[in-house]
């Protein structure tokens, strides 16, 4: 079955060959045409040349926009910590360590809660125009709650990441050196199976430099590939040790210096901001300008959880990156679409041209610079996943 969507006003692929205008990265075609064959992109290009197709969709001078890659998310949780955000808001600074009261109503809850709140978490992602998701363990700090956890990320994408050193867990606070030997140990191997990604909170009051080390060294030879929380609260050298075990990604990357920016546009590990997380809790934003003019691949991501950023909103992450990051708007769209997907070493998402995934969603606006333009509105009209609608904003009474 073909579906040619046409009446596209601006077209974003992200492939620069394709771009109508000065080849920008952007690679915008305007008046545009869009056939789906399948699951995947069959044809792009200007809509006076589209091919022929079983079915036609006419969407009347809207955006098309690769579907957002958010490559940061912690979905498996039970728990509220709005009580915490409130504090926080008075005053009370941010550390690790509200971390553990979602660890308790995590083990504490049923399989099915878990799913549910899951599955609550995609439908807003899904409608906010999110196409690929990475979904991390996290808060179950045990063998079969780690287990469990990663499962469930597995059920609903391959993004999924062991994340067992997210904090020392209470019952270990005197014990850390058992605790990073459980997690490089039966631990990993409960979980590697159901994952793609190892990943460590690596900072002050989580995991330190050689807990670091070791954990995504045992992770790498169980077959994980790592990404890392790294210098989000003071600069540890994750970066660097990033960079060194060819890390994916580096995530935070709020207190950076020349050399970490040096290793890393050197490297084909990328950056990822957190804008939202930066927000929630009140910290200087990440300088992702200075990463961009560094040369350092940099995506942006929700970092979706419910201590420190609990959105699932990418258009809002992506207005925060250009009005606090001082990224342009087509640099923060690259970053929230493309730059996703390098981060999980992806090229069949985050772009549109043939042979890549139809996933991409459609912008109640005639360009892509309202998303950032607009902050806070809902613009995505329809999100399509494999070639096939996941939402639809549904018709509105003018
Ligand atoms: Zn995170």
């Amino acid at each position: 079955m073909s579906t040619l969507l046409t009446g596209i006003a601006t077209l974003v692929t992200n492939d620069p060959t394709l771009d109508d205008g000065d080849g920008s990265p952007l690679g915008v075609i305007t008046d545009a045409a869009l056939l789906i064959d399948g699951e995947a992109v069959a044809w792009v290009g200007p809509k006076n040349k589209s091919p022929d197709a079983e079915k036609r969709v006419d969407l009347d001078g809207r955006t098309l926009i690769p579907g957002f890659v958010d490559s940061h998310a912690h979905l498996i949780f039970a728990g509220d910590r709005a009580g915490e955000f409130e504090a926080r808001m008075a005053g009370i600074p941010y550390s690790a360590g509200g971390i553990a009261s979602t660890v308790a109503a995590t083990r504490a809850a049923s399989d099915a809660q878990l799913r549910d709140r899951l599955q609550r978490l995609l439908g807003e992602m899904a409608a906010s125009g999110v196409t690929t998701v990475e979904v991390k363990s996290g808060y179950g700090l045990t063998i079969a709650d780690e287990a469990r956890s990663v499962s469930l990320a597995r059920e609903v994408t391959v993004e999924s990441t062991f994340l067992g050193a997210h904090v020392v867990p209470a019952e270990y606070a005197d014990r850390r050196d058992a605790y990073v030997d459980l997690v490089r140990g039966d631990m990993l191997a409960a979980c590697a199976p159901s994952s793609r990604w190892i990943d460590v909170f690596c900072d002050r009051g989580a995991f330190d430099f050689d807990e670091t080390r070791a954990i995504l060294e045992a992770g790498i030879a169980a077959g994980l590939t790592p990404r890392m929380h790294a210098h989000q609260l003071e600069r540890t050298g994750a970066i660097g040790l990033g960079v060194e075990l060819r890390a994916a990604s580096v995530d935070h990357c709020n207190h950076v210096d020349d050399a970490d920016l040096d290793a890393l546009a050197s490297s084909d590990t990328v950056a990822t901001v957190l804008p939202a997380a930066d927000f929630s809790t009140r910290s200087n934003y990440a300088d992702a300008r200075r990463m961009f003019d560094a040369g350092v691949t940099v995506a942006i991501a929700t970092d979706c959880n419910p201590g420190t950023s609990f959105t699932t909103s990418m258009a809002f992450c992506l207005a925060l990156a250009v009005r606090e990051m001082r990224l342009t708007p087509a640099e923060a769209l690259w970053a929230a679409t493309a730059g996703g997907a390098r981060s999980l070493r992806r090229d069949d998402v985050g772009v549109l041209r043939p042979g890549a995934r139809a996933d991409f969603a459609v912008l109640d606006a005639p360009s892509y610079v309202h998303v950032a333009y607009r902050p806070g509105v809902p613009l995505v009209s329809q999100t399509w996943r494999r070639g096939a609608p996941i939402h639809s904003a549904g018709a509105t009474v003018r």
